[in-house]
């Protein structure tokens, strides 16, 4: 795929250079891509909502120009997350498939994500994120919990196929049962970002089998030294990845259990 290649360039001639921040070590760097290629990508992820884009917006069903990259770019990878632009939410490859390394420091692709794209497609309040939302028996063979998800852009479709095809696999049943959370209107624990569980477009696996950079720092510093860790089985994520979910198991910031509605990053 051309847009996946040219990602892939630019990733790897970005982390080429030096990191200006850090002395030493892998450091993961933000490359922002043209609007061309993102834009192109969005309508082909989310037809109902995405219909274009021009010199530097992307262009809404309603008509909506939403701008996408703005002058400045980020002085530090804590403050890309803090107040990013839409480009930086595109600014980091996602690797699909099996991991090859642990995520370089830094590298958290789809950790970043630009508040008002999500507010505008899934609801800008908690009652209009309600509105979309239904609820879909997970895995009823293995588990059968009622969860609660998003029926935009048809993630609760995409919900049941993963549910369907891991209720196949007893041996992964462990992971799959007490799911820690879909749907939840908060913000991401020490922070005032809104957690990607308030759209109705994710799911946490069982806390007990996760892993997750803020338990193992005690601390919600983005700039802490971690040490990756995981327990989630590659054929979970493979199975989550081909539906269009990422896998916070692929960040820095690791978050073993999480599961995200992100096919515009596959
Ligand atoms: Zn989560």
């Amino acid at each position: 795929m051309r847009f996946g290649v040219a990602l892939c360039i630019m990733l790897i001639a970005a982390t080429l250079r030096a990191s200006p921040h850090k002395k030493a070590g892998r450091q993961a760097q933000l490359a922002h891509h043209s609007v061309v290629a993102v834009g192109a990508k969005l309508m082909q992820c989310y037809p109902d909502f995405i219909i274009g884009y021009s010199r530097n917006c992307i262009i809404w069903k309603d008509s909506t120009r939403m701008p996408y990259e703005v002058a400045e770019r980020h002085a530090t990878f804590a403050d890309a997350v803090d107040n990013p632009c839409l480009a930086d939410q595109f600014s980091q490859k996602y690797p699909k498939g099996i991991l090859k390394a642990n995520p370089a420091k830094g590298a958290d692709p789809g950790r970043i994500r630009y508040e008002p794209f999500f507010y505008k497609m899934y609801g800008k309040d908690q009652a209009a994120v309600r509105k979309n939302l239904t609820e879909v028996v997970w895995c009823p063979k293995l588990v059968g919990q009622k969860i609660l998800v998003t029926k935009v852009n048809g993630v609760d479709k995409k919900i049941r196929a993963i549910s369907r095809e891991l209720d196949r696999h007893p041996e992964l049943k462990p992971y799959l049962t007490d799911i820690g959370g879909t749907f939840c209107w908060r913000n991401i624990n020490g922070t005032n970002r809104q957690s990607a569980h308030s759209f109705g477009t994710t799911i946490d696996l069982n806390v007990k089998w996760s892993a997750y950079w803020q338990w193992d720092c005690k601390c919600t510093d983005e700039d802490a030294n971690l040490g990756y860790r995981n327990r989630i089985p590659q054929t979970i994520v493979d199975i989550f990845e081909k539906n269009g979910f990422i896998w916070g198991g692929k960040w820095y910031h690791y978050d073993t259990m999480h599961f995200e509605y992100r096919p515009d990053l596959l």
